[in-house]
């Protein structure tokens, strides 16, 4: 979906007049109204304004163009699996299982790899081979890179 269509729907739903949602974001009617027609696109303080009102994140807003992994387990993140700041805000870099109240839960890399694979072992991928396979993938998230 296109940004004018996602902005269109959230602000619908929510009940919200072009001049309501204008008021919200501290913009002028005919900016929101640009943004419905696709002529422009919100700037970036205006989408944190916006993700917090509709509560969805800002790749959302913008149609996805990103495809998120969380940067310390590495798992795809969705709305409902984006951590937040203590204040609401949605960050998008971390998943809420390895990012919660302002703090990382996994202090090493070897915690959270003990933790993965007793998640992701199975009958047909055996933890030897998990730990194999995350001990690859782990250290190139951003998380673990300093
Ligand atoms: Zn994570």
């Amino acid at each position: 979906m296109e940004t004018k269509t996602i902005i269109h729907e959230l602000r619908t739903k929510q009940g919200l007049s072009q001049e309501e949602l204008a008021e919200k974001v501290f913009v002028t009617r005919q900016a929101v109204s640009r943004w419905e027609k696709g002529d422009t696109v919100p700037n970036t303080e205006t989408l944190k304004l916006l993700s917090k009102l509709f509560d969805v994140s800002i790749n959302t807003i913008l149609g996805s163009p990103r495809t998120l992994i969380c940067q310390c387990c590495g798992m795809p993140l969705e709305d409902t699996s984006i951590s937040r700041e203590v204040d609401g805000t949605f960050n998008d870099e971390y998943c809420k299982w390895c990012y919660t109240d302002g703090k990382f839960i996994y202090s090493s890399l070897d915690e959270l790899t003990e933790f993965l694979v007793g998640h992701i072992s199975n009958e047909k991928f055996p933890p030897e081979q998990a730990r194999e396979y995350l001990s690859q993938a782990l250290p190139k998230l951003k998380h673990w890179q300093n």
